[in-house]
């Protein structure tokens, strides 16, 4: 039998930390933070896609810690721009804000050039959805993975206080809402994040069983 295994969460954004805390509580694992292994610089996301970019994460922080280590990456695709923000949703505008910018500062400045790239689009053309993939690694390569989706279209002005980055601009017809007028918990139920992190649960769980 195998003791039980550590994994260290490479995330320091704290909603993240607790929705990961809270889908992984009841499985046969330590949840640590990077906080002990002090000041690792964050690797560089160089990959062209999400499963690439959360890989090399989780590889990066297995390598620096010893640790398993467990890393995600999303963002959000526009079909309409080719899949365009993609894997540089976090830094779509980067080239209109100052470096010293501020999460807030960043994030209006990524929807106001989402909302301008797209303000030709007709409404039946602005779908795209949000994506999520998860890895966890240790110190030699990639254990587990696992993604999820959430399909939705941009409207052309923001609605809702919620959530962060594009959420005010991202409307799911099934539900009538943007993800930033959703509490929390609903946005976790049904979110790219919530669904990638409750099928990595289950993958865990059966590599863990395998292994036991
Ligand atoms: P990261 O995976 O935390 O680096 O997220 C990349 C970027 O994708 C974020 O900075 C946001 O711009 C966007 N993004 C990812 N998930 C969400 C979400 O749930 N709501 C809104 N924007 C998101």
């Amino acid at each position: 039998m195998n003791s039980t295994p550590s994994i260290v969460v490479a995330t320091r954004n704290p909603g993240k930390i607790r929705e990961i805390h809270a889908v992984l509580a009841d499985l046969p694992v330590t949840l640590r933070s990077l906080e002990p292994f002090g000041d690792l610089p964050e690797p560089e996301e160089t990959g062209e896609t999400f499963a690439d970019n959360a890989a090399l994460k989780a590889l990066y922080y297995a390598q620096a810690t010893g640790h398993w280590a467990l890393a995600d990456d999303s963002g959000l695709q526009v079909d309409a721009l080719g899949g365009d923000p993609g894997v540089r949703s976090a830094r779509y505008a980067a080239d209109r804000v100052p470096p010293t910018a501020g999460r807030e500062q960043i994030d209006q400045a990524n929807n106001a050039k989402l909302l301008n790239q797209l303000r030709d689009v007709p409404d039946a053309q602005r779908t795209g959805r949000f994506v999520c993939f998860i890895a966890l690694a240790d110190p030699r390569g990639v254990l587990v993975e696992a993604s999820g989706t959430v399909e939705g279209c941009i409207l052309h002005a923001p609605r809702g206080e919620n959530g962060f980055g594009y959420d005010p601009l991202f409307y799911i017809p099934d539900l009538g809402h943007t993800t930033a007028e959703l509490p929390a918990e609903r946005k976790n139920a049904i979110s790219h994040r919530g669904q990638a992190l409750r099928a990595f649960a289950e993958r865990l769980r059966e590599m863990l069983a395998a292994r036991a």
